[in-house]
């Protein structure tokens, strides 16, 4: 049985890059009937919060992403919180001081410095010197007297660490490269690429996808688990993300977290279907991509290893295509109506419903809403300055308004087919058509020169407030 897992440290929002692993170990899961696993990285105490955990689990849920086993939903591999697995972190540091493959380091920040100091003086990279590697247990009690509290080395054996990625193909790495790295730090906390073994190892993770980003921490974890004598998984590290400007995707280059994206307006659905674009393509290039689909064409060894450029238009143009097409108006309508309340937009269900099948072609993004639903909710139409001159400068203006005012001032309804009849006998009565009848009447129903069909507009406003705009509007020109 496959099993993968996404392992997010909770000090902060989902950002997009962590959103497209966590969507991409959940696509392999859902391809290859493998089981997903969500825990939670919080070793480094000063910076996670229980709040991030808490959204970034909401997070995921609503991108549509799910897991089999993890903090909220249990399972029989956990705990899955790193922080309460400290106990399991420290019996396999003490199995690998036993067995020689890790040392306590004494060093001070102050050695090590010169240490780094003298390394770039020479003009090579800086590794640590491994002086701690073979103290005496003198030389540590003395050590220990001092009051100096030591870290925890890995003794890094010599060797080429190759590995097959199944993205990047075969990843060769010197352990030279790195020296013996810290896996306890000073104050007793176990670090990440220790950690990470343990857990992957003892959750039988059989695939780690994650990040290129962590490529580099690879072989360090690799010879970890050659000393614990652990099955190696396979590996897959996904391309890094790009802004348009193909410098790394950052704060710049506007949301970058899937909460801030909600927040502007993105359906959950959209999202999911650009982030699965994100270094991975379906066979025939289609774009616009149902979820099943998704899942059913997903195979890792299709991800490329080349940048993956995220374009904000393309996921706008793909927000719009969900809100039209895509989704049904009962549904499209439930996710605006707290963007409606937001506006101070207010009204029924059955209102907002009316309203997003009359916006829904021409809005890409729910915060759209706010501009063109607005005049279904205003009461007073705002007459700029351009328009007072505007109808002003024409007696028709005044006159259409008037004759259409007259012919539904003692109706009790008015339907899009009234609005037709009715405009088709002030065309004929006034000798006037085209943008001459509408356009004094789009003025006056919405002080606006384009928008939504008139029709619709005032089926759904309903006749009283169409008596009211045009009431004002003959008394103001009046
Ligand atoms: N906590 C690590 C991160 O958020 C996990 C990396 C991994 O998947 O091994 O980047």
């Amino acid at each position: 049985m496959k099993r993968v897992r996404f392992a997010p440290s909770p000090t902060g929002y989902l950002h997009l890059g962590n959103a497209r692993t966590a969507l991409f170990n959940y696509l392999f899961a859902k391809h290859e009937g493998s089981t997903f696993i969500l825990r939670i990285e919080d070793t480094d105490l000063e910076r996670s919060k229980k709040e991030y955990e808490e959204m970034l689990i909401e997070d995921l849920k609503w991108l549509g992403i799910e897991w089999d086993e993890g903090p909220d939903r249990g399972g029989k591999y956990g705990p899955y919180r790193q922080s309460e697995r400290l106990d399991i972190y420290h019996k396999y540091v003490d199995k690998l001081l036993k067995s020689g493959d890790a040392y306590y380091c004494y060093c001070t920040e102050e050695e090590l410095e010169k240490e780094r100091e003298k390394a770039i003086a020479e003009g090579r990279p800086y590794r640590y010197s491994g002086k701690c590697r073979n103290l005496t247990e003198e030389e540590r009690s003395e050590y220990e007297a001092k009051g100096i509290k030591p870290v925890i080395r890995f003794k890094v054996p010599e060797k080429t660490v190759v590995f097959e990625d199944v993205i990047r193909g075969v990843v060769e790495i010197d352990t030279k490269e790195f020296g013996d790295f810290v896996i306890v730090r000073a104050d007793g906390m176990p670090v990440y690429n220790f950690v990470v073994v343990i857990d992957d190892a003892l959750m039988e993770i059989t695939h780690v996808i994650r990040g290129e980003d962590h490529l580099s921490n690879t072989p360090k974890q690799i010879v970890i688990y050659e000393a614990l004598g652990f099955n190696i998984p396979t590996f897959a590290h996904l391309p890094i993300i790009l802004g348009e400007d193909r410098t790394k995707l950052s704060k710049r280059h506007g949301a970058v977290s899937v909460r801030a994206l909600k927040d502007e307006g993105y359906l959950s659905e959209a999202v999911f279907n650009a982030l699965s674009l994100l270094g991975w393509h379906p066979k025939d290039e289609k774009e616009i991509l149902p979820k099943e689909e998704i899942f059913k064409q997903f195979r890792l060894e299709d991800v490329n290893k080349s940048p993956a450029i995220f374009d904000r238009n393309k996921l706008r143009w793909m927000n719009g295509v969900y809100i039209r097409e895509i989704l049904p108006l009962e549904e499209v309508t439930k996710r605006a109506v707290e963007f409606f309340e937001g506006f101070g937009y207010k009204a029924d269900f059955e209102y907002y419903k009316k309203v997003m099948e009359a916006v829904r072609d021409s809005i890409e993004t729910m915060l759209d809403i706010k501009e063109r639903a607005k005049v279904f909710f205003v009461d007073e139409i705002i007459f700029s300055e351009d328009v007072v001159k505007e109808v002003r400068s024409d007696e028709k203006f005044y006159k259409v308004v008037e004759a259409f005012y007259q012919k539904i001032k003692d109706k009790g309804g008015i339907s899009k087919e009234d609005f037709k009849t009715i405009t088709k006998e002030i065309q004929q009565e006034l000798g006037v058509k085209g943008k001459g009848l509408f356009h004094p009447l789009r003025i006056a129903l919405t002080g606006e020169s384009s928008g939504v069909g008139l029709d619709i507009l005032v089926e759904v406003i309903g006749i009283e407030r169409v008596k009211f705009r045009l009431k004002r509007f003959l008394e103001y020109f009046g």
